[in-house]
């Protein structure tokens, strides 16, 4: 038996992901609300296939409890799946993590060996130095009355289910045997390749693919900020030509979609584990230049964004925002480029503005409180916007080729000549 403590993305997922491969899974989180919806069998976020695969394992193989002492009474494992948002100075908040780890210690019996599993993504030296600590400040021996391990998760948001289930790689840094091969017999049924690193090189793995990536966005939107410059370069030829290189085909190694032009990297994770590594590599001695710049490019292209709006429409004319999700096939609007390019129009004084998205509606309207005319239907948006800004590359809007043409169209994802 395993548990799953945070039922956000990652942990919904992985409490499923085990489910699917016969283990019973114990699920907690401390937003009753979410409990209560997922009782009803509703997910509290848009995640393709989590619907279906809970209700088929409700009751059954995946159990909902408020009592934690439940939860934790016959696992193995516990998994924390909880949030490790962004400090007010940019370092990974650690507060939910230890707050949901502490509360765990109190329910765990004496002499019931359990290996205490960090899913969450959290910058490296923390589980050595912070982590191990902590847990031992309760008289608990890590390695004998207690396992550590460090898995951290790799899935995608909008393809969380496809990537839990079919992982390319499992990480787990441990330092005891014991932990070791639980989680490996855990494991085994996913048929992937199972790396066993210590505590450190997991975390750095994680933000070693995280930095990775969201270098690769700012140095492609860096290249279009200099191809916009020199002027009379089609940006969208030039990237898709660039793509036909074989070192950026095949499977696995389709990494196109990261070498492509768009208006900044946003959603849970490249943006706070970015600044959180670069934040870091002061502390570590080894000031990242190349991570600062990273960043800026990030602020830099909404900056862009912006200018380019100011130069085709005045400030009477209605601006549409189409796509307010960070990318296509997710409603997830945490750091979504739209939120800083409305902000910064409406700093620049436009009022007029018309939003459209096929499915992040409700949560950008929750999460931010810009004054815009929301609508659901595409072809209502467009015919009520004078510039269309496209944000995200939704097929929603590509597909509206006709309807576009008479209006100003400022296509910041390169999404619609091809299409
Ligand atoms: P999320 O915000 O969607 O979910 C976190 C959940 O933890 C929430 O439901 C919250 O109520 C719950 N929680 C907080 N404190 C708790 C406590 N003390 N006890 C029980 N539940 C508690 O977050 P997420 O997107 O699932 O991310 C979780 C972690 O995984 C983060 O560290 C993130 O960086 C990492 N991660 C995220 C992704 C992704 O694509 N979202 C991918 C890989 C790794």
């Amino acid at each position: 038996m395993i548990t799953v403590i945070g039922l956000g993305f990652v942990g919904l997922t992985t409490a499923l992901g085990f489910c699917s491969k016969g283990f019973t899974v114990y699920g907690f989180d401390i937003d009753q609300k979410k409990i209560n919806q997922l009782r009803k069998g509703k997910i509290p976020f848009h995640e393709p296939h989590l619907k279906e695969t809970l209700k088929s394992n409700l009751n059954r193989k995946f159990f909902l409890t408020r009592d934690l002492k439940q939860a934790l009474k016959n696992s193995s494992a516990v998994f924390y799946c909880v949030g490790t948002p962004e400090a007010p100075n940019g370092d990974a908040n650690l507060q939910y993590l230890l707050a949901a780890i502490q509360e765990t210690l109190k329910k765990i019996p004496q002499n019931d060996f359990k290996v205490l599993v960090i899913k969450s993504t959290i910058p490296p030296l923390t589980t050595q130095n912070q982590i191990k600590p902590f847990i031992e400040r309760s008289g608990l021996i890590i390695g004998k009355t207690i396992g550590l391990a460090n898995n951290p998760e790799f899935l995608r948001e909008g393809r969380a289910w496809e990537d839990f289930v079919h992982p390319d790689r499992i990480v787990i840094g441990c330092s005891d045997p014991q932990s070791e091969n639980l989680l490996k017999n855990l494991y085994q049924p996913f048929k992937a390749p199972i790396f066993k690193v210590s505590f450190n090189t997991a975390e750095y793995i994680k933000y070693l693919s995280n930095t990775f990536l969201a270098t690769l966005i700012s140095f492609a939107n860096e290249m279009s900020l200099i191809a916009h410059s020199i002027g009379d370069i089609d940006i969208e030829e030039a990237f898709k030509i660039f793509h036909r290189d074989k070192r950026w085909s095949g499977e696995p190694a389709n990494m196109s979609s990261y070498v492509y032009p768009g208006c900044g990297f946003g959603g849970m994770c490249l943006p706070k584990d970015l600044k959180c590594f670069y934040i870091q590599t002061k502390k570590w001695g080894c000031y990242s230049g190349l991570l600062k710049e990273v960043l800026e490019v990030n602020s830099k292209i909404k900056q862009f964004v912006v200018k380019k709006v100011m130069e085709v429409a005045d400030k009477k004319e209605t601006i549409g925002i189409f796509g307010l999700a960070f990318k296509p096939n997710t409603d997830d609007v945490r750091e979504s480029p739209a939120k800083d390019i409305m902000k910064l129009l409406w700093d620049q004084g436009y009022r007029n503005i018309v939003a459209h998205d096929p499915i992040a509606i409700p949560n950008f309207k929750k999460s931010y409180r810009f004054r815009a005319q929301y609508h659901l239907s595409v072809k209502e948006a467009i015919k009520k916007s004078d510039v269309i800004l496209i944000l995200t590359a939704w097929n929603q809007i590509r597909e509206q080729k006709g309807l576009l043409q008479n209006k100003k169209v400022l296509d910041f994802r390169y999404c619609l000549k091809n299409s």
